[in-house]
């Protein structure tokens, strides 16, 4: 449903409004997150020389684990979408191309696609690694877990020696206070 054969968008545009799933994204498999719910809303123009104007809403929301606590936790998108395809046998001239499309539109992104055929769940699959931050946490100041007992420190406290975590470490200090 989210592959889009170009010469078949009719001369007043096509609207997209899909419900996505997993499959059509090419998330299966996915082991980083998982896809609970999402729509992407958009209206595809055809413009000169088969570019396609993608425009439009893509709204989600993502299963994470967090890489501190281990909890899991919930992720939401709601972004615009603004993209600009060519078709890749006019990557040759493309640079010029690029450089004239961002003067005129900031926030336009342009894609190459490839025999007719936009996918745009791979748009989707593509936005969403870019939407995510690089660390998974379930909010800037999880405690995470107690590295001796193992308690989630944003639930609970334990009596564990703040030390404990650094145990390594606790050698060297004697060495340093030794030389002072
Ligand atoms: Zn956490
Ligand atoms: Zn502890």
């Amino acid at each position: 449903m989210l592959v889009i054969h170009v010469a078949k968008i009719p001369p007043d545009g096509q609207d997209i409004d899909a419900v996505l799933d997993p499959g059509l994204v090419h998330l299966e498999g996915e082991e980083s997150f998982e896809l609970k719910e999402g729509t992407l809303k958009a209206h595809l123009d055809k413009g000169e020389e088969n570019t396609v104007q993608v425009k439009g809403r893509l709204a989600a929301r993502l299963g994470l684990e967090c890489g501190r606590c281990l909890e899991p936790f919930t992720y939401t998108i709601d972004q615009g979408v603004d993209l600009f395809y060519l078709p890749r046998h006019r990557e040759a001239q493309a640079e010029e191309q690029d450089a004239d499309v961002q003067l005129s539109d900031h926030q336009m992104v342009v894609v190459f696609y490839d025999d007719d055929r936009l996918d745009l769940g791979e748009m989707v699959r593509e936005q969403f690694f870019l939407a995510l931050p690089m660390k998974h946490v379930c909010r800037p100041d999880c405690a995470g877990l107690c590295r001796t007992c193992g308690i989630n420190r944003n639930q609970a406290k334990c009596d564990c020696p703040p030390e404990a975590a650094d145990a390594r470490l606790t050698p060297l200090r004697k060495l340093f206070k030794g030389s002072e």
